[in-house]
Parts: C-alpha cells; structure tokens; sequence
C-alpha cells in the first residue's frame, strides 16, 4: 500500500488509524519505529471535535496548564495515569512524587517506549518536551532536577492524563 492509498483508507475511517509500525516508514516518521505501540493518527478537527479545550490547547497545541490547576497534583491513589487522547498507559503511581510545582511528576515512565521526547526550543531556555508515542500529545516537559534513582522530572500536565485507580 503506497502512502496516498494510506491515507485516503485512514480517511475512510473518520481520520483515525492505528498504523502498524512498519507503515511508519512509509509516512516518513522516524520517530518511533521501535515504539512498538502503534500510531494513533487524527485530524486536527477531528481532536478539536473529541477533546475538551482544555485538552486540545494542551495536547495538540503544547499548552501548559495552570500550576495548581489539575486534581492529579494530588492524587496519590495507587493506579496508572493514561493517555488523555489514546488511553495508552504512561505513567505509575509508583513513580509519582510531590514536586512542589504544581504539576503531576514522575520519576520515570511505566516504559521509555511510550513516551517519545524531543528538543524544545521555543523559550530561551531549551527544554525537553515529552509526547506520546502513539497519538504524538504533548504532556510535559523533563528536567534532570528529580529524585533517584533516575534523577528524573517529569513535569506534565494533569489535563492531558486520564488517571485509572487500580494496579499500579
Ligand atoms: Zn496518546
């Protein structure tokens, strides 16, 4: 199947597709070949349509909640915080600690394969954005100021998890 036949058949089911990973080099995405978590692909009106805009001006335009503003800060139920878009399982609460920031943060994810990070340059100071590897929503950011044993912040916004009580 050629990239334009792809598409028009990810059209034919309203936008949406989980692709299989070997297609992703067809799209010409190189990001997570190895994600092993498939691809989640929308159109933007389709994510406008399906979220809140809360989540939409967070996830699909890498907006940042207000500091304070999520329950999730304080939610220290056992569980695992999912995708707010895709539902993939990101983070545990095993790995959840009080930053005193004001943002959910974790020490690490359930799995490196299913978040994906990337340079980020639009303040002055260059930061590293993390995204889902499936559906490419942008949670948060991480910083190398957190607790061991990663020594790891990851700094997210609240609005873009969806949190599951239950097995962490
Ligand atoms: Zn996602």
């Amino acid at each position: 199947m050629n990239r334009r036949s792809f598409l028009s058949s990810a059209l034919a089911f309203g936008g949406a597709a989980l692709v299989p990973v070997p297609l992703l080099a067809l799209a010409g995405d190189k990001g997570s070949k190895e994600s092993g978590v498939g691809r989640l692909v929308r159109t933007d009106e389709e994510w406008r349509r399906r979220l809140t805009p809360e989540q939409y001006e967070v996830t699909r335009r890498a907006g940042t909640e207000a500091p304070y503003s999520s329950p999730l800060t304080d939610e220290h139920a056992g569980g695992k915080f999912l995708c707010v878009c895709c539902d993939l399982p990101l983070f545990s609460s095993k790995a959840k600690y009080n930053s005193r920031t004001g943002w959910p943060s974790f020490w690490t994810p359930l799995s490196k394969k299913h978040v994906r990070e990337q340079e980020d340059r639009s303040l002055p100071e260059v930061r590293t954005e993390v995204l889902c590897a499936r559906c490419d929503a942008h949670l948060g950011h991480v910083f190398d100021d957190g607790p061991p044993p990663t020594g790891l912040r990851y700094c997210l916004n609240g609005v873009a998890l969806k949190f599951v009580p239950g097995k962490a």
